[in-house]
């Protein structure tokens, strides 16, 4: 199936879609599987093919509900999943790899990701990242919940510029990463990728956000979407366990936010006026 969804280019040059799916929650209940898988293959149908997990989530439950989901259709699919900051050695992030390729029932992961930043030092870390990348096992690697700071660390490190992406926290009531962060990355052609962009489900009950909704004939969660996707190259990976939620999420893509709506939208939830330490959820 053709795909609508637009796109933005990670530094590789490659083209992901701005609307991904989040997977966290999912695999803890036998009883919401099937729905979990459903909304993950609906998902893929519209051709929101990113899909986000890590093997943190479920204790790796997370991981065999993708593979579920994507079985037979691998190759539609750009695959992103995460490494615990105590499996970050050489060794560990080769042994967390294999199993959550195992778990995935794939040979490859297309966007690895250090899930927050840990006491391993990140140049083994990266070591590690870019061994995987020579082996075939991962195509891309990268960071999440990292700050301004870290970044810059990051980049000062001998293969520091193949990093891919940063997820971080960000959607209207977060949006601290906007006073450094954003900037910093966007200088360097970064894109970010925005996790809870829904503040998980508390942005669909915000009343803040209900006059602009109405303009749109929209909810209040597919405003939230919009308008983490308006902003240049960022990505928003939304988790939704059921199919009604992902069309919506999905039509989130052709809400067209006004000036005005933005303008609206900037009263309601004001921009940072000073630096603030990255927060994590
Ligand atoms: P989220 O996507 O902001 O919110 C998920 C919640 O919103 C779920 O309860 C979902 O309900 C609801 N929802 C989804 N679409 C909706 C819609 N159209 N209308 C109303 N409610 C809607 O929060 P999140 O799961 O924390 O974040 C998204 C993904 O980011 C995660 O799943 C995970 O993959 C990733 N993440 C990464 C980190 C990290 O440290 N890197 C941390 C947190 C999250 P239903 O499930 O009932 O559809």
């Amino acid at each position: 199936m053709e795909s609508s969804v637009r796109t933005t280019t990670l530094p590789c040059g490659e083209a992901i879609p701005v609307l991904g799916q989040g997977t966290w929650k999912m695999g803890e209940d036998s009883r919401r599987r099937a729905d979990e898988v459903r909304a993950l293959k609906l998902g893929l149908d519209l051709g929101v093919t990113l899909i986000d997990t890590a093997e943190m989530y479920a204790d790796g439950g997370a991981e065999v509900v993708v593979a579920e989901a994507i079985a037979g259709r691998r190759d539609e699919t750009f695959l992103v999943s995460k490494v615990l900051p105590s499996n970050a050695s050489r060794a560990g992030v080769r042994r967390a790899c294999e199993n959550s390729l195992k778990r995935l029932r794939t040979d490859r992961i297309d966007l690895y990701l250090l899930h927050w930043p840990g006491s391993v030092p990140l140049t083994e870390t990266v070591e590690a990242f870019e061994a995987l990348k020579q082996a075939g096992k991962i195509r891309h690697w990268g960071v999440s919940n990292f700050d301004t700071d870290e970044m810059q660390e990051l980049a000062l490190l001998s293969d520091g510029d193949k990093v891919q992406t940063n997820q971080v926290l960000y959607n209207l009531v977060r949006r601290g990463p906007e006073f450094d962060l954003t900037p910093w990355m966007r200088k360097r052609g970064i894109p970010l990728m925005a996790y809870s962009p829904v503040e998980q489900g508390a942005l669909a009950r915000n009343a803040r956000l209900d006059a602009v909704a109405a303009r749109h004939g929209a909810t209040a969660a597919q405003i939230a979407l919009a308008w983490v996707m308006l902003h240049d190259g960022d990505i928003a990976i939304p988790k939704a366990g059921s199919q009604e939620h992902v069309r919506q999420n999905f039509a989130a893509l052709d809400i067209k936010l006004t000036p005005q709506d933005v303008a609206d939208l900037d009263r309601g939830f004001p921009q940072p006026t000073r630096k603030r330490g990255l927060e994590m959820i």
